[in-house]
């Protein structure tokens, strides 16, 4: 059950470096993100979706500049321009309201600090008034909340296995209470079995504290489990988004139709996949018109010359969109991208 809206995204660009030599990473992305709701980003390797999520929550490192946009977060401090922010206001946004899960531990964790100093730093930073005894009492708290017990709190990241390591990465984003927590592919480098684990922990924490997810991965059909909306992203642009369900029952974008069958369906008889031809574009050499057209079964002549706008295609929800020319002018649309929904679950 999602809320009120708690960050809204409108026209957001993103380039990578300054200059002659900037490139455009992000083009005009909108969404809105509603308290307590998990919205998925997905895309391949490179399509900006990474870049977007740090991005929107002011989180994004050099080289990457915001050129343009406006992004308003309405915490419960109120409601501020991300944007606009100052140092001193994004310090008391971050980790306090907006929080991440990176996606190596390994990598995230300092490899010589015990896992109750790398805990307790945060209640230092920005809850001063607490006691160290009670500091250590939180960190107990946040370990037991992800399910590891306190006798890992002198524990060094090293002796812990890859699961509990991603454990001590979300205890840490949840030390805070924060409104928004990013989870950048949080369980890509786990064995299956204790990515469900994890990730089903995780749906329970989001339920039981209230707190709204910004999920990255490149597995779609990751969020058709998890995730409220979905978004998905291709060379920098927000191409196609809607309820997930909704989207998986009946994608109308052909790039999300070639990443659903990428990935072996749940149910029903087993079947070749597709994939999808060719590989994404670079950044600085990006195709004229809509991005996707040199690996698009379904390209029309002006798909190399003009990029679609993005609108409800027919027979979607409200917040239903996609940008694609087929959707224009009432055309009879493919096959694939004529599935009514509830057909292929
Ligand atoms: Fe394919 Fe054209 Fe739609 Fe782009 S706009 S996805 S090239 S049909």
């Amino acid at each position: 059950m999602t809320g009120e809206p708690i960050l809204e995204v409108r026209d957001l660009c993103v380039d990578y470096g300054l200059g002659d030599r900037a490139v455009r990473a992000i083009t005009d992305a909108s969404l809105t993100l509603h308290r307590g709701e998990v919205l998925g980003l997905a895309g391949e390797s490179g399509s900006g979706k990474s870049t977007l999520a740090y991005a929107l929550t002011r989180l994004l490192r050099a080289p990457g500049v915001i050129t343009g946009g406006e992004v308003r977060f309405h915490g419960r401090d109120g409601s501020l321009d991300l944007l606009a922010a100052d140092a001193a206001a994004l310090r008391r946004v971050r980790w306090n309201q907006i929080s991440v899960v990176f996606q190596s531990a390994m990598h995230a964790l300092d490899p010589v600090a015990r896992i109750d100093a790398q805990l307790t730093d945060a209640l230092r930073a920005h809850r001063s008034g607490l006691t160290a005894e009670q500091r250590t009492g939180r960190a107990v708290e946040l370990l037991r909340l992800v399910g590891i017990d306190a006798d890992r709190l002198r524990s060094y990241p090293h002796e812990l296995s890859g699961g509990m390591r991603q454990r001590v990465m979300i205890a840490m984003a949840l030390a805070l209470d924060p409104e928004i927590v990013v989870m950048d592919e949080p369980t890509t480098a786990l064995d299956v079995v204790t990515q469900r684990e994890i990730l089903t922990e995780l749906m329970r924490l989001k339920d039981e504290l209230g707190f709204a997810v910004v999920f990255i991965t490149h597995d779609l059909s990751l969020l058709v489990e998890l995730a409220d909306t979905i978004a998905i992203m291709y060379a920098g642009r927000l191409v196609e988004r809607g309820p997930a369900r909704e989207l998986f029952e009946g994608p109308r974008h052909p790039y999300t139709v070639g990443l659903l069958d990428s990935f072996p369906a749940l149910h029903g008889e087993r079947v070749r996949m597709e994939g999808i031809p060719g590989s994404p574009p670079a950044l600085t050499a990006l195709p004229t018109g809509c991005s996707f057209h040199p690996r698009c079964p379904f390209a029309l002549e002006r798909c190399a010359v003009d990029f679609p706008p993005t609108a409800t295609p027919a027979g979607g929800s409200a917040v239903r969109l996609a940008a694609c020319w087929l959707h224009e002018g009432g055309r009879e649309l493919p096959a694939p991208l004529a599935r009514s929904l509830g057909s292929t679950l």
